[in-house]
C-alpha cells in the first residue's frame, strides 16, 4: 500500500513500572516477534534513537533493536566489523558473557530519558552473545559505539537505567530534571508518543 508504514508505538518514560522490570527471555521467534522487532526499529528512527530495547515500548520481553552508523575509523572490533553492515538489526535474548577491563567515560541518553545527557564509565569491549533476526546466532567481541550501546540495551532488559549508573556528583546535577520527567511522566501515563 502507498506510503503504508508501520505503526509508531508510544515510548515508556522514567517512572514507567516496566522499565524497572526484569524482562523475560523471548521463547520463540515468532511471527509476533518479528512483527514487534519491525516496529520497534520503526519507533527507534522515528525519534531519532540509535538503540531501543523492548520494554521502552511496554513490553517485557529480551529484544533489542540497534540502528548505528557505520563506523568509519579503522581500528574496529570484530563486532562491529561484523554487525554495523547489518543495521538496523534486532537482537533475541542477548547475554554479555565477558567484560574487558578497560573502561571509557561517554555521555548517554535515552528515549526513556528525554534530554537529560550525563557521563557513564562502562567497560570499552564486552563479548555478546545473541540470536540476530533474520542472521542466526551470534558471539563476537565488540567495541565502541556498539559495546555502549549494547551495554545501555540490556540494562534495560535487566529493568536498569543509564541514570543510575552516574556518579553520585552528577545524580545531584540530574536529579531535579529527572523531578520534573517524573511528574510530567505523571500526566502523561508515562508515555510520549510521535504524532
Ligand atoms: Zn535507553
Amino acid at each position: 500500500m502507498l506510503g503504508f508504514r508501520k505503526k509508531v508505538m508510544p515510548v515508556q518514560t522514567y517512572g514507567s513500572p516496566v522499565l524497572k522490570t526484569l524482562a523475560a527471555p523471548v521463547a520463540a521467534i515468532s511471527t509476533a516477534i518479528m512483527d514487534l522487532a519491525e516496529q520497534m526499529i520503526e519507533t527507534m528512527f522515528a525519534f531519532d534513537g540509535i538503540g531501543l530495547a523492548a520494554p521502552q515500548v511496554g513490553v517485557s520481553l529480551r529484544l533489542i533493536t540497534l540502528g548505528l552508523p557505520v563506523a568509519d575509523t579503522e581500528d574496529i572490533s570484530p563486532g562491529e566489523c561484523m554487525l554495523l553492515p547489518m543495521m538496523p538489526l534486532a537482537m533475541v535474548n542477548p547475554v554479555i558473557i565477558s567484560f574487558g577491563s578497560e573502561k571509557t567515560i561517554c555521555e548517554e541518553g535515552c528515549l526513556s530519558v528525554p534530554d537529560i545527557y550525563a557521563q557513564v564509565e562502562r567497560p570499552s569491549r564486552i563479548i555478546i552473545q545473541a540470536e540476530i533476526l533474520h542472521h542466526g546466532p551470534v558471539t563476537v567481541e565488540c567495541g565502541g559505539l556498539l559495546a555502549r550501546c549494547l551495554q545501555h540495551e540490556i540494562d534495560h532488559l535487566n529493568g536498569k537505567l543509564f541514570v543510575e549508573r552516574v556518579e553520585a556528583e552528577t545524580m545531584t546535577e540530574v536529579k531535579p530534571q529527572l523531578v520534573k520527567l517524573f511528574d510530567f511522566g505523571q500526566k502523561n501515563n508515562f508515555q510520549r508518543s510521535k504524532r
